[in-house]
């Protein structure tokens, strides 16, 4: 307290500064942790739930370090006993990142289990959705790396957080018809090149938890991997879709691309108008928009087939669409989702098919601008294309709650769907969702807003995460080729 150290002897210094030196890289090591368990943005909002709470006189919630001891006591694998866990083990090397476009997936442990690496990995949340009630989740995408350390041990990575997404039923549910005996209904992706997207045979869901095992013994694709990225579905990333902007529209003497308005992180937003031997005055103004909800790639794929086929000038069905139609395209409704790693919300938490009777500027600007061009140019058809979480059926969602749906639109909608099957059976009309009843839409919904704004044929387009449980594929699924040639095949 004076400033003058006590009297020590030699030995006490030496044993006070080993203490120190223990101490400190005690304190490295913890930092190194915290670095790789805990974003600043996490330990900010755990700080304040903490300040919360005690301001509510409840009991502070365990620490991290805490919870990570509980965490890793917890039995991580069943069938294996008599086994400790230990965070941080001989896996440690080991490495995760979720850090590039359209990531989502925040480490939260790596136990060694009777000598076996498991991962565990949290879904991180959309920011908070008004008028869903909740913050939603549910589109992973990660890196593992460092695979070679493991010295040919399969890898179980598991997400704790899955039972809490906004589709549990996604991951479960019925076995699909036509698998074989045992297959999960939801098998994740995996892709060890980010072109080539497989299904992942040992994909379980079990106790609100999703288990994925990496084994190169029954995935010879992982076979000296370095690293693996795992997926939800294929991927279409913000990048991808400047890509084909750049490479397939621009360069194409059918088409132009307009930025029609900005997004709340500054991204364009796109407009493709494609052009042929059609008059504007004499041509139907028919629309195709895609990625309201960001975590649906399917969608960027489908549009990536269509666009694809109706601009190459030796394809005679896309000449003869534009003989008489003028076709407007919206790849990427939702940019800063798509590049944040949301399921299902813009960057301020907007879901965009949500947004379609009152867009606003500073909450949904992506609806308010294409919703203008919309009436600019005017509207006699449009599909907007999703991905669906629980059903394994390529489907559509019509408008018969509308108020103006009419037996004209129901006619066209069944000639439309007719031809669609005829052409692509991937397509079918059986299953789907529940039929709207007369005048209960909710026009709020894009398709729904927009039949009743134009009075025109509008339909929501949705496909399968799981797979098409009436023609499945064990090797890719429901897939990006898949989902292109249904996009081909709308023309
Ligand atoms: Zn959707």
């Amino acid at each position: 307290a004076n400033g003058q150290h006590p009297k020590q002897t030699e030995s006490e210094r030496e044993r006070k500064s080993g203490i120190e030196l223990g101490e400190r890289v005690n304190t490295i090591s913890a930092q190194v942790k915290a670095s790789i368990f805990a974003s600043a943005s996490f330990a900010r909002a755990a700080v304040a739930r903490t300040v919360h709470r005690v301001a509510r006189g409840q009991r502070p919630p365990l620490s991290l370090s805490s919870r990570r001891r509980r965490l890793s006591s917890k039995p991580l694998s069943k069938g294996v006993t008599g086994t400790t866990t230990r965070a941080m083990s001989s896996f440690q090397n080991l490495g995760f990142s979720s850090c590039f476009d359209s990531g989502n997936g925040k480490l939260v442990t790596i136990s060694d289990v009777g000598g076996l690496p498991i991962m565990r990995v949290n879904i991180t949340n959309d920011p908070y959705t008004e008028v869903d009630g909740r913050a939603h989740k549910m589109w992973f995408h990660f890196k593992v790396s460092n695979l070679r350390g493991l010295q040919g041990k399969p890898l179980t990575v598991v997400l704790p957080n899955a039972g809490d997404c906004s589709y549990p039923g996604g991951w479960g549910g019925e076995a699909l018809k036509g698998t074989p005996e045992g297959a999960a209904p939801y098998r994740a992706c995996f892709s060890v090149d980010r072109q080539n997207w497989l299904r992942l045979n040992d994909t379980s869901y079990e106790d609100g938890e999703l288990r994925m095992t990496l084994d190169a013994k029954a995935e010879p694709a992982l076979e000296g991997a370095d690293f693996v990225y795992l997926a939800y579905f294929a991927p279409y990333s913000q990048e991808q879709h400047m890509d084909l902007m750049a490479t397939v529209v621009a360069s194409s003497a059918k088409a132009t691309v307009r930025t029609i308005g900005r997004t709340l992180d500054g991204a364009d937003m796109e407009l493709v108008t494609v052009r042929g031997s059609a008059k504007d005055e004499d041509a139907k103004k028919v629309w195709f928009i895609a990625r309201q909800h960001p975590g649906e790639s399917q969608a960027s794929w489908w549009i990536d087939g269509f666009l694809r086929r109706l601009l190459d000038p030796s394809d005679p069905i896309a000449n003869a669409l534009l003989a008489k139609a003028v076709v407007h395209v919206v790849p990427m409704m939702n940019p800063d989702g798509a590049r944040r790693g949301y399921l299902r919300t813009n960057a301020a938490g907007a879901n965009l098919n949500r947004e379609w009777q009152t867009p606003k500027l500073d909450y949904s600007p992506e609806v308010f601008h294409v919703l203008r061009e919309m009436h600019e140019e005017g509207l006699d058809f449009c599909l907007d294309v999703h991905g669906d979480e629980a059903l394994p059926y390529n489907f559509i969602a019509g408008g018969e709650g509308c108020p103006c749906w009419s037996d004209r639109l129901a006619a066209l909608q069944k000639e439309w769907c007719d031809a669609y099957e005829r052409t692509n059976p991937d397509f079918q009309q059986v299953e789907g969702y529940p039929v709207d009843k007369p005048n209960e839409a909710n026009l709020a919904i894009g398709s729904n807003g927009m039949c009743q704004a134009f009075d025109a044929l509008v339909m929501t387009m949705e496909m399968p995460f799981k797979d098409n449980a009436n023609a499945p594929d064990m090797k890719v699924g429901w897939s990006a080729d898949r989902c292109r040639r249904l996009g081909g095949a709308a023309l």
